[in-house]
């Protein structure tokens, strides 16, 4: 077997049952990564017959080919064509175990070697200091002791960060707003602090398991020690990891219950702990469900119950909406693997974000709003990108420095 990693997963026949219907790339339009390359190779289509060489032993990955290495790795992951095939590939899964062969054979981008060392050094993705991680939000937040007395504690309720929405300026908003929706609901939880390291899902998309391994396992070891039952996380990337990657492409095993932040946010919402809203937001908005939360993790209803919950605040769908909505970019890593072709597919999202009448956009992923919250101003739009633990966090009434200052009027 050429492709081992394929085959201890069950996958080898999965290349060969693709029908060539090319569903993949023209149902819905959903494949964002053929839309803007219109090459064969970059939708589901293409890399199902690049995987049967590999499986065969026509191709090897190897110097000469970086075309068809490009191929795998210049993919956002969004589940595109997992939510169009007629016959039920696994694709993103399929693709990572990819990923992982053509990096045993020394073919991963250039870009990763460069991120994964600053991940090594750093234990975050951003390559900042971990002290980072506590002055940024603490910084901002109106209530700086409080926040940092969280730190280590012992409780059962854990909320995981996520190097995304720790170092910068917009997605950290979301941290802020979802520790003060925490307090308002009297939550007894920890948070590890400069303890938190990547979750380890930008090595594990891009087939680094190695390492992606290692930075599970300190995460875990660190909940157990605080006594830590259930950990509830904003980032839908580290969310599929918890819940799912780390047992099943992993073989890691933890006992933690893993909870989305929108799924927190909507509970609240259902047993009444978030009824009294303080304002009445006057404001349009429309959701973009980010690929990880969404068609890769089904939450779908769980946002859209949130939004329902707040008054003044009138709700347009997108025309490309839940399990068939655009990927705005930053998925797959890609926006480090290769980010003018990240960049290409993020202005196909605007263009249909453009298309509605909302003044926000909203997502419950800190990497989708802070991509789209980059690009919105640079397009020429008016409109803004927000997290929705932000969103209710203003219809709770609270405002804070930072959110004036990642949003300025
Ligand atoms: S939709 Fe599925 S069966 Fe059809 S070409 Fe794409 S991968 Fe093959
Ligand atoms: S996962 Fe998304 S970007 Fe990648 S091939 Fe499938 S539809 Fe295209």
């Amino acid at each position: 077997m050429r492709f081992p990693l394929l085959e201890k997963h069950g996958l080898q026949d999965m290349p060969f049952t693709c029908a060539q219907c090319s569903f993949c790339q023209v149902g819905h339009g959903s494949c964002p990564t053929y839309k803007v390359k219109r090459l064969d190779s970059y939708s589901g289509k293409g890399k199902m017959l690049l995987a049967r060489a590999l499986v065969q032993g026509r191709i090897e990955p190897s110097e000469g080919l970086e075309g068809l290495r490009d191929a795998i790795f210049g993919c956002t992951l969004c589940g595109g064509c997992e939510e169009v095939c007629q016959v039920d590939i696994p694709f993103v899964k399929l693709y990572k175990l990819m990923r992982a062969e053509f990096r045993k054979r020394g073919m991963w981008p250039k870009n990763l070697e460069a991120a994964r060392d600053t991940l090594l050094k750093t234990n975050n993705i951003q390559g900042q200091s971990q002290s980072d991680r506590i002055d940024g939000w603490s910084y901002w937040h109106p209530d700086e002791e409080l926040v940092r007395s969280k730190i280590g504690r012992k409780a059962k309720t854990a909320f995981f960060f996520g190097c995304a929405s720790s170092f910068k300026a917009v997605p950290i908003q979301a941290t802020i707003a979802t520790t003060l929706i925490m307090d308002k609901v009297q939550q007894d939880y920890t948070i590890l602090g400069e303890d938190e390291w990547c979750c380890g899902a930008p090595m594990l998309m891009t087939g680094d398991f190695d390492t992606a391994r290692k930075l599970a396992a300190h995460n875990i070891e660190k909940y157990k020690a605080l006594g830590v039952e259930r950990i509830v996380t904003n980032c839908p990337g580290c969310y599929k990891m918890w819940a799912h990657e780390y047992h099943e492409l992993l073989n890691i095993e933890h006992p933690f219950e893993i909870e989305y932040g929108a799924r927190y946010l909507a509970d609240l919402f259902d047993s009444g702990k978030l009824n009294n809203l303080g304002r009445h937001t006057e404001t349009s908005i429309t959701f973009h469900d980010g690929c990880d939360a969404g068609r890769n993790s089904g939450f779908f209803e769980e946002p859209r119950k949130v939004i329902e919950n707040l008054p003044g605040v009138s709700f347009e769908e997108l025309p490309h909406n839940k399990n068939n909505c655009f990927c705005c970019g930053s998925g797959g890593v890609l926006r480090a693997i290769d980010n003018e072709f990240a960049l290409k597919i993020n202005q196909l999202k605007l263009k249909d974000i453009e298309q509605t009448s909302a003044e926000q956009v909203i997502s419950a992923c800190p990497s989708c709003v802070d991509f789209m919250q980059d690009q919105l101003p640079q397009a020429g739009s008016g409109k803004k990108s927000k997290d929705l633990a932000v969103l209710v966090a203003e219809a709770l009434g609270f405002s804070w420095d930072g959110l004036k200052e990642a949003y300025p009027q």
